[in-house]
């Protein structure tokens, strides 16, 4: 007969494999790092990457530009439309390379009387679907401008900023002949999307680079109403917060960047209906329920500057061949210029007081600081006192003497 004995076994020796597990799955959790940190996928074939030596083979589309081209393509945009746009310099990267951005303004009304948009691609220098897919944008709106009415009209009401290249010293690595040797960071190997001041949490461990100083300082001389970051190494509209998953803080305007995110996606979906599946089926999340990340530009933009910035990752691959480029164009050309119009909805679900409303044809004053409760308004017909002290967080426009002004409640 075969014996056994029963070892009494303490309750904590039974759970000891599972708090293991646990803890080790936690672990896992906290040293993962967005996908788009990696390495680009190996693609099963070489990858086909034609650059183009003049402008006119860039605008057959199938190419990258070297980075003299791109340069002499910005330029040759505002000289040959200068009563639409004209090209502004953000700054010059640590290496001495332009950082541009064309302002598109039609010829209907004055600058100062539109919200402005504003369109800002590849601070991650590999990631370079959308720098190829903003100066074909540059060039798709000026050729529209006059021929088709939406474009016509949509320009005539908003003035855009095309910043196709935000790290040009990281995408021209290589050298300013290919895209080749792209790599993710500057020049000092920062990373930019990591080097902005942190609304909520400490500064960037690197001081704030040169390129990210530059694009503050532009932001800052403008009223943005609405932006969005473009990134490549997955498929999805990340909306803010990054800081946060949505359990720690939801952001106020959630809903809103869940109907324009799913609008974004449903759009490019009608072309191919496989698109930006990479992350989740939706295609779009809150940017701290993919991962948490500090001192992102998206947070940045969001909190301190009172603009709207949404990170649209746009493709799976970060540097496409350039035989796939102009398919990336068709499937989301329209999403992307439909995203300029959600400027027109902003309003639509901001929280409001009084008798706030969306005037075209008045500039939207920025109220300097973001407030806790107090705002108060100074005009040459007296002063205003607002306070916002028992409102949510949020954007909120209130209306004084006939003039839009907007003011971020946090
Ligand atoms: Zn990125």
């Amino acid at each position: 007969m075969p014996s056994y004995t029963i070892h009494h076994q303490p309750l904590i020796n039974k759970l000891l494999p599972l708090i293991i597990f646990l803890i080790s799955t936690c672990q896992i959790q906290a040293q993962k790092i967005r996908p788009d940190a990696f390495p680009p996928a190996l693609d099963p074939a070489p990858k086909a990457l034609k650059m183009a030596t003049s402008v006119d083979e860039l605008k057959s589309w199938n190419s990258y530009p070297t980075y003299q081209v791109y340069v002499e393509t910005m330029q040759q945009f505002a000289d040959s439309y200068p009563d639409l746009c004209r090209l502004d310099t953000i700054g010059t990267s640590l290496q001495g390379r332009l950082i541009l951005c064309l302002a598109i303004h039609g010829n209907k009304h004055s600058e100062e009387s539109k919200p402005e948009f504003f369109y800002s691609s590849t601070m991650h220098g590999d990631e370079v679907t959308g720098y190829y897919l903003m100066i074909r944008l540059c060039d798709s709106l000026l050729n529209s401008y006059g021929t088709a009415a939406d474009i016509t009209d949509l320009i005539d009401h908003v003035d855009i900023y095309i910043n196709p290249l935000s790290n040009p010293d990281g995408t021209y690595h290589g050298g300013n002949h290919t895209v080749a040797g792209a790599i993710r960071y500057n020049s000092n190997y920062v990373d930019l999307n990591r080097n902005y001041p942190d609304p909520f949490g400490t500064d960037p461990l690197d001081t704030i680079q040169l390129e990210n100083q530059e694009m503050i300082a532009y932001v800052q001389n403008h009223h943005f109403l609405l932006s969005a970051n473009l990134h490549g190494g997955s498929e999805v509209m990340n909306y803010p917060w990054d800081s946060f998953t949505s359990r720690q803080r939801v952001n106020e305007d959630a809903d809103w960047w869940k109907a324009v995110g799913k609008r974004f996606v449903d759009t490019c979906r009608l072309v191919n209906s496989r698109r930006f599946t990479d992350v989740n089926s939706t295609g779009v999340i809150n940017g701290g329920d993919w991962y948490v990340i500090s001192n992102g530009r998206q947070d940045y933009f969001n909190y301190y500057c009172n603009i709207r910035e949404l990170t649209m990752e746009l493709s799976s691959t970060k540097t496409v061949s350039t035989n796939q480029l102009d398919s990336y164009w068709r499937c989301e050309s329209h999403a992307l210029i439909n995203y300029i119009k959600e400027i027109f909805t902003i309003t639509d679900t901001t929280t409001t007081l009084s008798i706030s409303s969306f005037d075209q044809s008045s500039p939207i004053i920025a109220y300097p600081n973001p407030t806790h409760g107090p705002v108060t308004v100074v005009t040459p017909a007296g002063k205003h006192l607002f306070n916002l002290a028992d409102r949510p967080v949020g954007i909120y426009v209130i209306t004084v003497d006939g003039k839009p002004i907007k003011v971020v409640k946090y």
